[in-house]
């Protein structure tokens, strides 16, 4: 099944307790892709500006991504975003955004791009993820991720995007802040109720928490001891999870929770690295490696 990824593609700024990347390749949709694609054919739809080089968009090359949606404007610069992280890698203050050419970016999607299997609406205006949404063909799967900034200034818009997806892909914080909640498993019930299926919690280093309307399943995240920039994960995320959803004949409860690992999994690589420079290089023989690393870290017998 091929994906559908609408989302930024950015020049960001990163800084860590441990050292400073100025303007090195990010975005929602540029981390999701290139995680998908590992397992899945990814349409990828964003926009960029001319001073996005043949060297950045190498990224994209020798992979399964079709960049027919990648728009260039010219004489316009690429979204820039400037992230702060202190030792504790789970909060990200944002320092600067530059819309650029993300502020005029209303997609308009070919026939083809239309027909996606699955359709990942990732960190932009909820607004423009329903106006993305209503261009689709029957999709089997609908995921969507947003952020604090949404919730804040365009809650109406979010709901109603909530109520017209499949999954939902949210951080702990955000499931509190837009539920006025403070337990996360009532929280997440109220928001299955508006009618996605499952809800899928970031909890950076703690993990991701999948919860549908009769199940719960918790991972830990992959204990490093080198995490260096935590930029990007949850999008990683999104991708391992959705890329390899894609690439499964069904979607039961055993690959859905296949699809959790190999997100956790992909997500684990970024976070070893700034920028993209840890998913650019590794395999899928490493990435499958993990796996069953991952497997052997949370495995416990029945008690006697
Ligand atoms: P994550 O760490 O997974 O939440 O995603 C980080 C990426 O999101 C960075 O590479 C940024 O370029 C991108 N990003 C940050 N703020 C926004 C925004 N307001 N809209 C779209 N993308 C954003």
């Amino acid at each position: 099944m091929s994906i559908l990824v609408v989302g930024s593609v950015a020049f960001d700024r990163i800084t860590t307790p441990f050292g400073t990347a100025e303007r090195c390749l990010g975005g929602s949709a540029t981390y999701f892709s290139v995680a998908a694609s590992f397992f899945s054919e990814v349409n990828l739809v964003a926009v960029v500006g001319d001073d996005f080089t043949e060297q950045d968009a190498a990224i994209f090359k020798g992979r399964k991504i079709n960049l027919e949606g990648l728009q260039r404007v010219r004489g316009a610069k690429t979204f820039f975003w400037a992230g702060e992280y202190g030792f504790d890698l789970n909060v990200a203050k944002t320092r600067d955004t530059q819309l650029n050419v993300f502020a005029d970016f209303k997609p308009n999607l070919s026939e083809g791009q239309r027909k996606s299997d699955v359709v990942f609406l990732a960190n932009i205006d909820p607004d423009l993820q329903m106006d993305v949404l209503k261009q689709c063909k029957k999709p089997k799967i609908v995921a969507l991720d947003t952020m604090n900034y949404w919730i804040a200034s365009k809650k109406d818009s979010l709901t109603r995007i909530f109520s017209a997806v499949d999954l939902i892909v949210i951080n702990e914080a955000e499931v509190r802040q837009y539920t006025d909640e403070p337990n996360l498993v009532k929280g997440a019930r109220q928001i299955l109720a508006l009618g996605a299926k499952t809800l899928v919690i970031k909890r950076g280093e703690y993990g991701v928490l999948m919860i549908t309307r009769d199940a719960v399943f918790a991972v830990p995240a992959y204990p490093l001891e080198n995490v260096f920039d935590p930029t990007g994960a949850g999008d990683t995320f999104a991708g391992g999870f959705l890329g390899y959803l894609a690439s499964c004949p069904g979607h039961d409860d055993r690959e859905m929770r296949r699809a959790i690992i190999f997100g956790s999994v992909l997500a684990s690589f970024t976070v070893e690295k700034f920028s993209l420079d840890r998913l650019r290089e590794i395999t899928i023989a490493e990435v499958q490696q993990r796996y069953r690393a991952f497997r052997t870290l949370t495995h416990f017998e029945d008690f006697e």
